[in-house]
């Protein structure tokens, strides 16, 4: 099979090499061989979306939506498809490939009806006889770069509502999901975008998004991805002047109060830490459980969880996939048996045999909050459970983070969780639902170390992705 290549300018054009895309669930199965590009790639995509960028901008806002809807379409009638791409190259199962394929079209939909509906303000000066005008414009063009475990979500919710408000975009998706990225490249291209509107640069992150982050013709850089490099990426975009935003990572808290419904609680547990394999960043990896409830629950967490069925991502039997890669598995069976050294009592955790990344659900019993399995970011289908004794307890340690993406309570108290729901510091709060789960047409986003910057998705994207200019006009 043909190697897939990146798109930059309109055409087809190889990197300086290839990778294979491996399906996790089976590493014999390589689903295809995709381009790595370089710096030179980089700053060929530039010159293309600099050249297109007049063009794009000026354009009638109903080419911006028909392109996007042209889009949400495309990927609406091949959603089967294209779900189970997703699942062999990312893992997850076959029903949630589906879900985020479909909430990909989502977003293309929402964005071009944004397209059209982008308003200024007409403010009467304090001077007479003058009118004020607030206006919003695109920022040029704009470098997005992408993490793994979302890999059509992510790209479209950066890409939407970048190409709706009128900048050009250079995408550079995760080494290890280049198909959904190139998928998104060639439905745009068949939608009519025009040409170096939207580049794809797959490759590697220490050349292809180093020189995206240093080119001086890329205006912005969104990233979503881990905490280092996003720290990293967003030093050296303050010093070049260039506007970033940054979603990074979680280790998002779950409070069960005593007075919770059990089931309700332990189903949102369960799904909110272990499902996509735990590869969320609104994942719940705490476990903040109340005395009176707290072993009631953890038997029946640990029947549930032992009950999950982890295997191929495209058996429709399977609950909980692969771990995306050999590298991931390792870490997480490294934080397996640092909870174990730290005292805590592990239930499940060790890995499966077969010919994929397969690795039991962990729940790391007896934990505290100041151990480090309970601190830093695993990023796989382990969860800390953490008995505390009452609601203040509770909130205090759900906001004892360096994180604050995501918060979640499970309570019948309507005081508690309209409490919990004004302290937690997180972007997010979850009341007797999951931690992970979003909207796609309201804001996305954290504080403290998960994120910086404009918050994604809904309308307040624009926030990120136009400047404001206030004019001044007297007659
Ligand atoms: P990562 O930081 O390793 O990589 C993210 C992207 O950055 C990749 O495309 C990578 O190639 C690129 N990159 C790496 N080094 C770079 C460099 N020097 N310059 C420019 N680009 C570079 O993250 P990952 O392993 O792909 O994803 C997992 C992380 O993403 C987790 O920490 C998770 O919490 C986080 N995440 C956050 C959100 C959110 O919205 N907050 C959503 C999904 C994932």
């Amino acid at each position: 099979m043909a190697p897939f290549q990146n798109l930059i300018g309109g055409q087809w054009v190889a990197g300086v090499d290839t990778a294979p895309n491996i399906n996790p669930s089976d590493t014999g199965d390589i689903i295809g061989h995709y381009a790595r590009g370089d710096a030179s790639s980089v700053d060929a995509a530039v010159e293309a979306a600099r050249a297109a960028f007049p063009g794009w901008a000026w354009a009638s806002p109903q080419l911006r939506h028909d392109v996007l809807e042209g889009a949400a379409a495309r990927i609406l009638a091949r959603k089967d498809e294209l779900g189970r791409l997703l699942s062999r190259e990312e893992g997850k199962t076959l029903a949630e490939g589906i879900g985020e394929v479909t909430r990909a079209a989502q977003i293309f939909r929402f964005f071009a009806g944004e397209a059209l509906r982008l308003t200024g303000d007409v403010v009467q000066s304090v001077r007479p006889g003058v009118e004020a005008f607030v206006e919003r414009e695109p920022l040029g063009v704009v470098g997005l770069i992408t993490p793994w475990n979302f890999p059509i979500a992510i790209p479209v919710w950066k890409a939407a509502p970048a190409l709706a408000y009128g900048n050009c975009v250079i995408l550079k998706p995760a080494d290890l999901t280049p198909g959904c990225a190139w998928e998104i490249a060639s439905i745009l291209k068949e939608a009519g975008c025009p040409d170096g509107v939207f580049n794809l640069v797959m490759g590697r992150g220490s050349n292809v998004g180093a020189r995206m982050v240093e080119h001086p013709g890329i205006d912005a850089i969104s990233f979503t991805g881990s905490v280092a490099t996003g720290r990293r990426i967003g030093l050296q975009c303050m010093e070049a002047g260039k506007k970033v935003q940054m979603e990074m990572g979680g280790k998002n808290p779950m409070v069960v109060l005593d007075d919770a419904d059990l089931d309700v609680a332990v189903g949102a547990c369960v799904n909110g830490a272990f499902y996509s394999t735990g590869q969320r960043c609104t994942a719940s990896s705490r476990l903040i459980v109340t005395d009176r409830i707290h072993d009631a629950f953890l038997d029946k967490l640990t029947a549930a969880t032992t009950a999950l069925r982890v295997g191929d991502a495209l058996d429709p039997a399977t609950q909980i996939g692969p771990v995306v890669d050999q590298s991931q598995l390792e870490q997480n069976l490294r934080y397996v048996e640092l909870a174990r050294e730290e005292g805590c009592d592990v239930i499940g955790g060790e890995s499966l045999d077969g010919q994929g990344y397969f690795q039991r659900p962990a729940i790391f019993a007896g934990a505290t909050n100041a151990l480090r399995s309970s601190r830093e970011e695993i990023f796989g289908p382990c969860a800390s459970v953490i008995r505390v004794a009452d609601y203040d307890a509770a909130l205090a340690t759900a906001n004892d983070t360096d994180f604050g993406l995501s918060a979640g309570i499970c309570t019948t108290s309507l005081k508690h969780a309209s409490h919990f729901r004004r302290h937690a510091q997180a972007g997010m709060v979850m009341v007797n639902l999951p931690t992970a789960g979003v909207d796609y047409h309201v804001p996305f986003g954290g504080r403290k170390g998960s994120s910086y910057g404009a918050r994604e998705q809904g309308s307040y994207a624009r926030e990120f992705y136009t400047h404001v200019k206030t004019s001044y006009v007297a007659p």
